[in-house]
């Protein structure tokens, strides 16, 4: 079965033609799968019957299989996909208020930074995710929106997985979302724990594509103790990339910071923040953290937030909290880990 989703135009055209039709007919599908986003071949009105039963036979539209979805009370939806080898990976879908309509992706099967907080790296590395395996999981959602009279309208890498460790898939599956899917660039957000050298390879890339730093901590002993990969690059290579990204982009980054029950959320915290991020052209995004079971921290009281928020603010450094979404589904940030993957099974990787 050829997986049409995997498939550039012109390869399509390529394709379309080899069996003896119009070029335009390739054109006309791509139209279908993109702007209208049908499922089915059978929806594709003005194919003749006989191409629609030809791509029926040979063809498929994505190759993810849904094995279960979860809602939950906010409206968030996840769910567990099955890739084409058996290795299972985890997308979100977050509608918001205002007509926005978030898709939350994963960029690898399980995770090799092995944050302590994150369920995902407590699970351990699998295997990175082709560009249209990390592609298809948007399409998937946009197809189902259409349907139901919605647009998709953002994109964010942070699903499981870390996609500056999966650099070209990531970027190819990017570039995708803008030509193919129309999003725009300013909709997408990649999230990265902090792979240095990939953080100047992005800068260099003239996308306007929003980046996001997994900081967490302000001082290297505290962030290594959580995030293992500050113990490859520390806070100065971290922060001088983010420099340099700036500089270079004119662009804002956007830090994202798990609030800790006395861990990450102090006074001190607080002023060594204030203090690493001081002129820098940044936004903190907070993040109350979400439970996982391989963690016992605890997140922040609201009160020792806002003294947080008004303490970094005296050095001219933005934070707002970002709501919790799909906790009760733990579908919410660094919760993601396919429960029918059993630990014993994934292959020890340490790749730091
Ligand atoms: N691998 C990328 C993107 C995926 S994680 C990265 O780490 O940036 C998305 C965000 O959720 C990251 O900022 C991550 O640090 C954060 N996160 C992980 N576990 C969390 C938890 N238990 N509670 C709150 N945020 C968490
Ligand atoms: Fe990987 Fe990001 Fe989770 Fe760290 S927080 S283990 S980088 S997915």
């Amino acid at each position: 079965m050829i997986n049409l989703y995997e498939m550039t135009l012109d390869e399509l055209t390529a394709q379309i033609v080899a069996w003896g039709e119009k070029p335009f007919r390739a054109t006309q599908i791509w139209q279908w799968m993109y702007d209208q986003r049908v499922a089915d071949f059978n929806a594709m009105t003005n194919l003749p019957a006989s191409l629609r039963q030809r791509l029926t036979g040979t063809a498929t539209l994505g190759n993810l299989q849904i094995v279960v979805e979860q809602s939950s009370a906010d409206g968030t939806r996840k769910r567990l996909y099955r890739l084409p080898d058996g290795q299972t990976i985890e997308s979100v879908l977050m509608p918001y208020d205002d007509d926005r309509r978030t898709a939350c992706i994963s960029t690898q099967a399980g995770c090799a930074m092995g944050c302590v907080f994150c369920a995902t790296g407590q699970m351990g590395f699998v295997r990175h995710l082709s560009a249209a395996e990390i592609f298809e999981q948007a399409v998937r959602f946009a197809v189902e929106l259409e349907a139901a009279g919605e647009r998709l309208s953002n994109v964010v890498l942070m699903g499981m997985g870390e996609p500056f460790h999966n650099y070209d898939e990531s970027l190819k599956a990017i570039r995708r979302l803008m030509s193919d899917l129309g999003i725009g660039a300013r909709h997408i957000t990649v999230s990265t724990v902090g792979i240095v050298p990939r953080i100047y390879q992005f800068a260099d890339e003239g996308l306007q594509v929003r980046l996001a730093i997994s900081l967490h901590a302000a001082e290297d002993e505290g962030r290594g103790a959580l995030l293992p990969v500050n113990k490859r690059w520390n806070l100065d290579a971290l922060l001088e990339a983010c420099h340099y990204y700036v500089q270079k982009t004119g662009r804002r980054v956007t830090f994202e910071w798990a609030l800790i029950d006395g861990e990450t959320d102090t006074e001190s915290d607080a002023h060594a923040l204030g203090k690493l991020l001081r002129g820098l052209s940044c936004h903190v995004n907070a993040i109350p953290l979400n439970p996982t079971a391989g963690y016992g921290g605890q997140p922040s009281d609201p009160q020792v937030v806002a003294r947080f928020i008004e303490i970094l603010a005296g050095y001219g450094v933005p934070m707002t909290v970002r709501v919790r979404r799909g906790i009760d589904i733990a579908a919410g940030c660094g919760q993601l880990q396919s429960d029918v993957i059993r630990l014993a099974d994934i292959p020890q990787e340490n790749p730091r």
